[in-house]
């Protein structure tokens, strides 16, 4: 994809199931890899993109609020606060949208790109980005927070998307 080696990794690749790993020290790499997931999530026209949707199991994540772009560095959710639905899609899930109940507002605690520790406050949009990319990270995806008839009813579409996008390719 133009300006980054990156590609979007999709539903039935293992990568997406991985607990991704701390980040130990926030060095050139670090930073590299999140312009790159920049990128990606530019071109992709994605709102939020963790890094194993990009192929790289390490705890990081970038947000679009709109305003500006959030670069996340060992993500975490600290407190949830009352309860939102919103209708999601995943560049994971390419064409799909389901409502998804989650909290309303979310503190997340994570390391900026000069290491240094930092708290986000955030409700509306940006709490249900930020909550289904730190997801992503933990190895957790936007369907796992379906009733399970939910997840029953979608099995085909699944399947679609697990074929269609075969290592990463559509036909
Ligand atoms: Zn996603």
């Amino acid at each position: 994809m133009k300006g980054t080696k990156l590609r979007i990794h999709f539903w039935g690749e293992k990568i997406l199931r991985t607990k991704c790993r701390q980040v130990k020290e926030v060095n050139d790499e670090i930073r590299k890899l999140l312009d790159q997931m920049c990128v990606l999530m530019k071109n992709c026209d994605g709102m939020g993109l963790a890094a194993n949707q990009a192929g790289l199991d390490i705890s990081l994540v970038v947000v679009n609020s709109g305003k500006e772009i959030l670069k996340l560095i060992n993500p975490k959710i600290l407190k949830r606060e009352g309860s939102t639905e919103f209708e999601e899609g995943c560049l994971s899930f390419p064409g799909l949208y389901i409502n998804i109940k989650r909290a309303r507002k979310v503190w997340v605690s994570y390391w900026n790109e000069k290491g240094e520790p930092l708290t986000i406050e955030a409700s509306g949009i940006l709490a249900v980005v930020l909550q289904h990319e730190i997801d992503h990270i933990n190895g957790v995806v936007f369907i796992d927070r379906l009733p399970l008839w939910g997840r029953i009813k979608l099995r085909k579409r699944l399947k679609e998307i697990k074929g269609k996008y075969k290592n990463g390719m559509s036909e």
